[in-house]
């Protein structure tokens, strides 16, 4: 497996290249663009945490807005030792687009703690997670900015920041800021369908591409990368496609199997042991093996920067679809583009997130319960009503999709910011 360092992670400088090739193509306002080329505002907390052993440890919390011209800032809270500003900025920024693009009424933001969960008691996370949230304060708030899962956070961690968020408001303002985060668990304010939402859009999106190709995905090969809340939750739907997963890493390993993976019986493995490696039937390869591992799909769903000059050259794939933020860099993307590889972008890929997320949040605002259904045939309409206007856009512009799909959100930038002028 990969061992991550810093240094590889300047995803900030991957989305400001991404941003200006955009730009350029679209000829972008000049006056916009140095707008939307820098975060609105970045809050840093360091906070003390007593630790199971009577220890006071101290973390450091990121909260980035990059903008909020379309509505509230919104985007996911991470747990991982690698998270650091830049990597925050990016994935706010990121949040910004994929809004823009699905025609959803939120602007752009992310945050996280630097650490590592995995070494925290169920206790200690609690803690963690109850004083970032008192040391951000009004930082966040229903109508302001609403945190969501992301890497290492769940359902629970949500139901804590929600419980400490409300227990620190006025009480008759409590009952109406159930909104302030979503991912929420379901009796606490949550919305059926949000845990599977982003592999949901994942294998949605890749239903129009196989559709658009004329494909047929019962029988396909597909690999993951990230067998997480995305990876499971897109492996168990393709599944249902009749498509075969034949290799899987996490963060234990990597295993292949080309007969095929159940990934329902890998999913209950993973609940069991924590990861991946050891899968009963499946052999355990190395990493640079997974990129070889000749399929028609390919799904990172892990971390960024995974697709590189390195790793582009090798995957013997007809698609990628983008469940992870920021899996290719700049360098890998134009290696994909010559090898005539497809790309669901990430912004495009798994906006399902943000889009179940807004259905929780319109849920609260109405205190409404909808059924599964419901919510799936609107996130389906919404995401491939914005992978219609990305597909458009790269045909209007000769582009790739990347590039389309941030026309796409900067043209809706573009046009609110003219219409609202700057004030004063
Ligand atoms: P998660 O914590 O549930 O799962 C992360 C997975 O990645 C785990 O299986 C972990 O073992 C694996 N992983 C971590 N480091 C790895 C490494 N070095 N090599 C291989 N595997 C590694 O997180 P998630 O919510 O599934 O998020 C995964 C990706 O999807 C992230 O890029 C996240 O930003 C993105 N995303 C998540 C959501 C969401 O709703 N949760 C929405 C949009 C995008």
């Amino acid at each position: 497996m990969k061992k991550i360092e810093k240094r590889e992670l300047n995803v900030y400088s991957n989305v400001i290249r991404q941003f200006n090739k955009a730009a350029d193509l679209m000829k972008l306002d000049s006056d916009i663009r140095k707008i939307l080329a820098k975060t609105n505002n970045e809050i840093v907390v360091n906070f003390p945490v007593k630790m199971d052993d009577g220890r006071i440890e101290m973390f450091t919390g990121y909260r980035v807005q990059h903008n909020n011209a379309l509505g509230p800032y919104k985007g996911g809270l991470r747990y991982h030792p690698a998270v650091y500003i830049d990597e925050v900025r990016a994935l706010a920024t990121w949040m910004t687009w994929k809004s823009a693009i699905m025609n959803i009424p939120f602007g752009g933001a992310k945050g996280g703690i630097q650490f590592d969960p995995t070494k925290c008691s169920f206790n200690e996370l609690q803690r963690i997670t109850r004083r970032f949230t008192f040391a951000l304060g009004n930082n966040i708030g229903p109508e302001y900015d609403i945190p969501a899962p992301d890497v290492n956070t769940n359902a629970q961690i949500m139901a804590w920041i929600l419980d400490t968020y409300l227990s620190t408001q006025p009480p008759h303002e409590r009952q109406r800021c159930s909104h302030v985060v979503t991912g929420k668990p379901i009796e606490a304010g949550g919305s059926l369908g949000r845990d599977k939402a982003t592999g949901q859009g994942v294998v949605f999106t890749t239903e129009q591409w196989a559709k658009d190709k004329g494909f047929d995905l019962n029988g396909a090969t597909y690999t993951v990368q990230g067998f997480g809340n995305v990876g499971s939750w897109a492996a168990h739907l393709l599944k249902q496609h009749g498509a075969q997963l034949i290799a899987v890493e996490d963060v234990t390993g990597a295993i292949a199997n080309l007969k095929g993976i159940d990934p329902d019986e890998l999913i209950k493995y993973v609940e069991k042991t924590g990861g991946v490696k050891g899968f009963p039937g499946s052999k355990q390869i190395d990493h640079m093996t997974l990129f070889k591992t000749k399929a028609d799909i390919f799904i990172p769903a892990a971390l960024e920067n995974q697709i590189t000059v390195e790793t582009a050259p090798l995957l013997d794939v007809k698609v990628i679809a983008e469940g992870a933020n920021g899996p290719t860099d700049p360098d890998g993307d134009e290696i994909l583009q010559k090898r005539g590889i497809d790309v669901i972008p990430d912004i495009l890929c798994n906006a399902g997130g943000v889009i179940v997320s807004y259905f929780e949040w319109l849920q609260n605002k109405r205190s409404e319960f909808w059924e599964l259904n419901e919510v799936d045939k609107k996130l389906y309409r919404l995401i491939i009503n914005g992978y219609e206007r990305v597909c458009d856009t790269a045909k209007k512009f000769k582009c790739d999709w990347r590039t389309a799909a941030y026309i796409v959100a900067l043209k809706r930038l573009e046009h609110v910011y003219k219409e609202r002028g700057i004030f004063p």
